[in-house]
């Protein structure tokens, strides 16, 4: 059955038992056994694969390093998976750097560090996860006290639509809308949100990291639309992510380690509205089986 699609792609089209036992599962503790893995090589076997699965009605995953801890790299039609191909950076700037999402977030940490530069969202699975999956879950980690998550560094996006259609998103400016699809969108948002906006902030938590469901509280920003949020933490439900622009900040010029010993969790707990004062730019708690076996260990 997928020998027509395996033909006009330029990447790899996998259905053997072995390759589909291997992508049945992710960091969740769920197991589905998918019809097929695509390791595409550009945008054109990306929509090629989307037009033929639309086609086929079968079910279609997007699928970065699958450390998702919820089962959302999985599937049972087709996993598209990025990391093994589209995984470049395309373009490194002062502000900010263009790449494709299959590449490892601890990867590009490294090449931003050499121009003293960096991406804030640090997972702590950030050496095997992808910057397309960071995206698709609005990854963060434990700077995100300081420094926000994923939604915050988004600029913008390529994403390509359930009926083929690659489009560009980034925020418009109302008096810019116009009759392209991405116009459309921004307008159709626009015209659906503003009026509860009032409704959508009273109603959405006050947290520095929220994964829960699309960040409409996000999108309308005064008289821009800023499109790309919408796509941030969406887990590959609105379209197939492909080029990912990331605003990068300057390395912090100093840093200090600051160690506070707690009887228990609950007490350590208790402070930490005084900690948060003082504005730390990581807050990490190290629990007592780590500390017993670090005494254990060379
Ligand atoms: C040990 C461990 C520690 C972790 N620590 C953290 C942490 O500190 N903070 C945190 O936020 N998370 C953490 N996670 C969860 C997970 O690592 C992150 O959510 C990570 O960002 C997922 O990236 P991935 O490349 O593995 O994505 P995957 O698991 O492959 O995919 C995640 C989601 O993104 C979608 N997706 C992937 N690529 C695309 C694309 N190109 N277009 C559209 N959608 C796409 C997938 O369909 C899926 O819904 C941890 C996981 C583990 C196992």
């Amino acid at each position: 059955m997928f020998d027509r699609l395996e033909y006009i792609l330029k990447g790899e089209l996998l259905d053997d038992k072995l390759t589909r036992f291997a992508y049945a599962s992710d960091a969740s503790a769920y197991e589905i056994i998918p019809k097929c893995v695509v390791l595409p090589k550009d945008v054109d076997d990306v929509i090629n694969t989307v037009n033929f699965a639309r086609d086929n009605k079968i079910p279609i995953t997007a699928r970065g390093g699958g450390s998702g801890l919820a089962g959302q790299a999985i599937g049972e039609g087709i996993i598209i998976d990025f990391s093994r191909y589209m995984n470049k950076i395309l373009k490194i700037d002062k502000d900010y750097v263009v790449v494709q999402p299959g590449i490892y977030k601890g990867l590009l940490d490294e090449i931003l560090i050499k121009y003293n530069k960096f991406i804030p969202p640090d997972p702590s699975s950030s050496n095997f996860c992808t910057v397309g999956g960071m995206v698709g879950t609005n990854a963060s980690g434990a700077h995100t006290v300081k420094y926000g998550s994923m939604i915050d560094y988004v600029l913008e996006l390529d994403v390509v639509l359930s009926d083929g259609e690659l489009i560009h998103l980034k925020p418009i400016k109302i008096e810019e809308l116009d009759n392209s699809r991405e116009g459309k969108m921004a307008e159709f948002l626009f015209k659906l949100l503003k009026p509860n906006l009032d409704l959508i902030n009273k109603r959405f938590p006050k947290v520095s990291k929220n994964s829960c469901g699309y960040r409409i509280d996000k999108i309308i920003n005064n008289d821009v639309i800023d499109l790309p949020k919408l796509f941030v933490g969406s887990e590959g439900t609105l379209g197939i992510v492909i080029k990912i622009k990331l605003k990068i900040i300057d390395m912090p010029k100093e840093k200090t380690l600051s160690l506070l010993g707690f009887n228990d969790t609950m007490e350590a707990a208790s402070h930490i509205n005084k900690i948060l004062a003082l504005k730390p730019s990581a807050l990490e708690i190290i629990d007592k089986s780590i500390i017993d076996l670090a005494r254990i260990s060379d």
